[in-house]
């Protein structure tokens, strides 16, 4: 299996280099060269498999000659040991056609330990093989950083630093990246706001020493690994309610639109997927690009579902690429446009991605109100990501079921539940004396040379 970038200038890549490498060097995100599709009869034999067993045969046919299959299913068995429902991604009733798919019984209890707890084995094996070592830098602004300390932590050939923004993260957040004991994992607070610490991790890719000397390497949603991890939950859902006899749709709380792109994977892979939803917050750049065809840059209003307050959606060139028959030019000519705040989509891409995606929007009061009914309604308490997911949800309710997506547990937003429903969500017993325990992180000025500099020296004394 090769990889290709979306705008069609880099170097073709195997699965193993596209992982290792995350952005193509022509700005561009790897994809496939084809979707290997499975057949009806292979996705009914899922029925009744382990996740685990389930995600070797999703994935397997993306991976090439990586690893053996044996290798492949350690791998994966490593992978989602931690996560504490042996379902893995349970799916609760909400009512008669309607689902929620709990995707939080990960370690840092946000859907995002899918992909990254995959992505800390799959670099560990490649790396020990290779008898290398990477350090891996990433900017949060809340979830991805503890999700990828939890992926990382005491891996042997993987220095993992992260940078958030001092005083902007919510306690709990806080606490899940310093907490952790391991000598790989460095915490890093830096004077400044998100946007800072991402800007300082670009300058970081683009200081070409720097770069080469420590090994960067990166794991933020680009990375086409990530999107794999998470196309399998969309095979065990749907199979447990019946499909391949029986359609099911889907609606998924988006941000960067990675988690909904695994959707579409799996529906090119075969699944029979009715409709995929895009449910937007009050940042809702998609949702208005879906109505009118002009993707236009507004600024991010904050919201209570932070992890999807984006301006500029990243995976959504991954459709693009596709809607626009697979011409990287023609990709590469709307992201030169959007330097400018804006592109508008021709008239047949539209019709394809709407052919494959619907899209809705809830407010502030909306989310609010949802995870108060959902409570009296179903005793399930939603966060406000998932709440909005289950709030879009509401108008494609019919006779396909539907399965909302809860990318979060309530626990970790636990002002913005309360505010909604007058009980504080509290968090899972293994989790309760997190609060209590002692944090390690250094606090860094907003200055590029300051940050190499630490990283280095962090570094040398490993
Ligand atoms: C990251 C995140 C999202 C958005 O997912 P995308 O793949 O970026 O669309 C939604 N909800 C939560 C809780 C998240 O952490």
């Amino acid at each position: 299996m090769k990889y290709i970038s979306t705008r069609g200038n880099a170097p073709e890549l195997s699965f193993e280099e596209a992982m290792l490498t995350g952005l193509a060097r022509d700005g561009g995100l790897y994809v496939p060269e084809s979707i290997p599709t499975l057949s009806a009869d292979e996705i009914a034999a899922l029925a009744g498999k382990s996740y685990e067993e389930a995600a070797f045969v999703v994935m397997r046919p993306f991976v090439g000659d990586a690893f053996t299959d044996e290798e492949f299913k350690g791998i994966i068995a490593r992978a989602y040991a931690s996560f504490r429902h042996a379902a893995r991604a349970p799916l609760v009733q909400l009512a008669p056609n309607h689902y929620l798919l709990e995707l939080f019984h990960g370690p840092t209890l946000a859907f995002k330990d899918f992909a990254m707890q995959l992505i800390g084995q799959l670099f560990q094996f490649s790396l020990a093989r290779r008898n290398e070592r990477v350090t891996i830098v990433g900017a949060t602004s809340g979830d991805t950083g503890s999700a990828a300390i939890e992926a990382f932590r005491g891996l042997s050939n993987v220095d993992v630093f992260i940078l958030f923004p001092h005083g902007r993260v919510s306690p709990i957040q806080r606490k899940q990246m310093t907490t952790p004991e391991d000598s790989n994992v460095h915490a890093l607070a830096l004077d400044g706001d998100f946007d800072d610490c991402q800007a300082k991790l670009k300058d970081m890719f683009n200081d070409f020493d720097f770069r080469d000397g420590v090994k960067l390497a990166g794991v933020n949603s680009i990375n086409w690994a990530r999107v794999l991890a998470q196309v399998v939950y969309y095979f065990t859902s749907a199979v447990s309610l019946g499909a391949p006899h029986r359609k099911v749709s889907f609606t998924v709380p988006t941000g960067n639109f990675g988690d909904i792109f695994a959707g579409y994977i799996a529906k090119k892979m075969g699944l029979p997927i009715d409709r995929l939803v895009i449910a937007t917050n009050q940042n809702d750049i998609l949702h208005r690009t879906m109505e009118t065809g002009a993707y236009t840059k507004e600024g991010v209003t904050p919201s209570i579902s932070p992890s999807m307050d984006i301006q500029v959606s990243s995976n959504f060139e991954r459709a693009l690429f596709d809607a626009y028959g697979r011409d990287g030019g023609a990709v590469a000519q709307l992201m030169e446009e959007l330097k400018d705040g804006s592109f508008a989509i021709s008239q047949g891409a539209m019709e394809t991605l709407r052919e494959h995606f619907d899209s809705g929007r809830a407010s502030e009061e909306e989310t609010n109100a949802t995870i108060a009914s959902e409570f009296t309604a179903t005793s399930e308490v939603l966060c406000p990501h998932s709440a909005v997911g289950v709030k879009v949800a509401g108008a494609y309710l019919g006779e396909v079921p539907m399965v909302t997506l809860a990318t979060a547990h309530p626990a970790k937003f636990p002002d913005a539940v309360e505010a909604a429903m007058g009980a504080r969500p509290a968090l899972p017993p293994h989790m309760a004396d997190m609060m209590d325990k002692d944090e390690r992180v250094t606090r860094v000025p907003n200055d590029l040379g300051a940050l190499e500099a630490l990283i280095k020296e962090r570094i040398a004394q490993r």
